[in-house]
C-alpha cells in the first residue's frame, strides 16, 4: 500500500506537541527560528544518547556554566571533561564532543548535512536531530521512539530500520511544511510518551489516520527483535593504599572507560586473568564489601570491591601508578570505579591492612 501524504497526516502533531512541550533548558522558545545556541542543541543531543532526559538535564546544565561555547570546551583540558562526565556514562561522547568542538571552533559551523555527518560521535541520528533544531533544515532524525511511531503510522510489517530511507523521504516533506525543529521534537516526544511500545492511542493526535491503531496491530507493529544477551563477567576491583598514596590504573585512549581512571581488577578466579593485571591474585582471600551488578549496553560485571593498606611504599607494578591520596577525588572516573571510591571515603572505612608489600602480595596470591 503506498505511503499516505505525511504533510496531512502529520498536520495535528504540532499543535498537540505545542500544548504538551516540556520547558527543557536546551529547547529553544521559539521553534520556528533557528536555535541561538546551536552548541547548546549538540551538547543536549550527544548527552541524550543513550541517557534519559531527566538524567541529563543537571549534567547539561553544569557542562553549559563550565563550557558554555564551543570555544571553551575545546580549550578544556581531558581530565576536567571527564569529570564533568563522570557518571553519565559511554564516555566516548565526552571524547568525540570535545574533538568536535574542536573542529567547530576553528572552522565554524557546517552548511550540509554530510558535513556535521563527519564530525566525530555524530551519526545520522544525531546529525540529523541537530540539523532541525539548530539550523532548521528538513532532516528527518529517525532513532528507536521515531521508527516505532512511523511503522505504526504506516503499518510497517517487519524490521522498521529497513526503510530508513524511505521514511526520511516520507517524512522530509513533512518537516519542510510544519516546521524541522517542531515536528522532529513532536515525533521524538510522541514517541517517548504515548506511542511507546505499549501505547495510549486514545489520547494520540494521530490516531484518526494511524494505521497499525485502526488495524489493532499496534502490539505487533513494530516487531520487537531478539537482543543479544550481555556477556557477564565477575572481577575484583582492588583499592591498594600506601604512604604514596593510591594504586590506580591511568586513563586509556580507547576502550569501554577510555578517558577515565580505574582501579586495579583482576577478573574472579582467573590466576592468568589476574597475571595479565599486574596483580597476583588468589581467588577467594580477600573481598572486602558486599559487591554488586554494574550493567552496561553489552556487559553485566559483578563486582566484588576489596581494599587493603600497605605499611610501606614499593614500586607500582606495570601500568599502575601511585596517585597522592589528597588527588583521588579529583580524577574523572567511571560509576564502578566512583563507588569504590565513594566506599573509601565513608567514615567507617577499614581496609585490611598488611603489613608491607610481601604480605599483601601474599593476600592476592603472590
Ligand atoms: S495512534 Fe497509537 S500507535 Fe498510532 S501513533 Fe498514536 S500512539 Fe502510536
Amino acid at each position: 500500500m503506498p505511503f499516505p501524504d505525511a504533510q496531512a497526516l502529520l498536520a495535528p502533531l504540532g499543535p498537540w506537541f505545542e500544548a504538551v512541550k516540556r520547558t527543557l533548558p536546551w529547547r529553544s522558545p521559539d521553534l520556528d527560528l533557528p536555535h541561538p545556541d546551536p552548541y547548546a542543541v549538540l551538547v543536549s543531543e550527544v548527552m541524550l544518547q543513550q541517557t534519559q532526559v531527566a538524567t541529563v538535564i543537571p549534567y547539561f546544565q553544569r557542562w553549559m556554566a563550565r563550557f558554555p561555547t564551543l570555544s571553551a570546551l575545546a580549550a578544556a583540558g581531558e581530565d576536567e571533561i571527564h569529570g564533568l562526565w563522570a557518571g553519565l556514562g559511554y564516555y566516548r561522547r565526552a571524547r568525540n564532543l570535545h574533538l568536535a568542538a574542536g573542529i567547530l571552533a576553528r572552522q565554524g559551523w557546517p552548511a550540509d548535512l554530510d558535513a556535521l555527518l563527519a564530525l566525530p560521535g555524530l551519526g545520522p541520528y544525531t546529525a540529523a536531530a541537530l540539523a532541525a533544531q539548530a539550523f532548521q533544515w528538513p532532516t528527518p532524525a529517525l532513532d528507536g521512539n521515531t521508527f516505532r511511531v512511523a511503522a505504526r503510522l504506516l503499518a510497517l510489517e517487519g524490521d522498521p530500520r529497513r526503510e530508513a530511507a524511505a521514511l526520511r523521504a516520507w517524512l522530509q516533506p513533512a518537516l519542510a511544511a510544519h516546521g524541522p525543529s517542531r515536528v522532529t521534537q513532536a515525533l521524538m516526544e510522541l514517541g517517548a510518551t504515548l506511542c511507546a511500545p505499549a501505547p495510549r492511542c486514545s489520547a494520540c493526535p494521530l490516531r484518526s489516520a494511524c494505521r497499525a491503531h485502526l488495524q489493532g496491530s499496534t502490539d505487533r507493529i513494530p516487531p520487537v527483535l531478539p537482543r543479544a544477551r550481555p556477556r557477564s563477567t565477575e572481577l575484583y576491583l582492588v583499592a591498594i593504599a600506601s604512604p604514596a598514596g593510591w594504586l590506580l590504573r591511568p586513563p586509556e585512549s580507547k576502550g569501554l572507560l577510555a578517558g577515565l581512571w580505574n582501579w586495579p581488577w583482576v577478573l574472579a578466579g582467573t590466576a592468568a586473568g589476574a597475571a595479565e593485571r599486574g596483580i597476583p591474585y588468589r581467588a577467594g582471600e580477600c573481598r572486602a564489601w558486599p559487591g554488586w551488578v554494574q550493567v552496561y549496553t553489552h556487559l553485566r560485571q559483578t563486582i566484588h570491591p576489596l581494599a587493603l593498606r600497605l605499611g610501606d611504599p614499593r614500586s607500582a607494578p606495570e601500568g599502575l601508578v601511585w596517585v597522592a591520596a589528597g588527588e583521588l577525588a579529583k580524577l574523572p572516573m567511571g560509576k564502578r570505579d566512583q563507588r569504590l571510591r565513594e566506599h573509601l571515603a565513608q567514615p567507617t572505612f577499614l581496609p585490611w591492612t598488611a603489613e608491607d608489600w610481601d604480605a599483601a602480595l601474599a593476600v592476592l596470591g603472590a
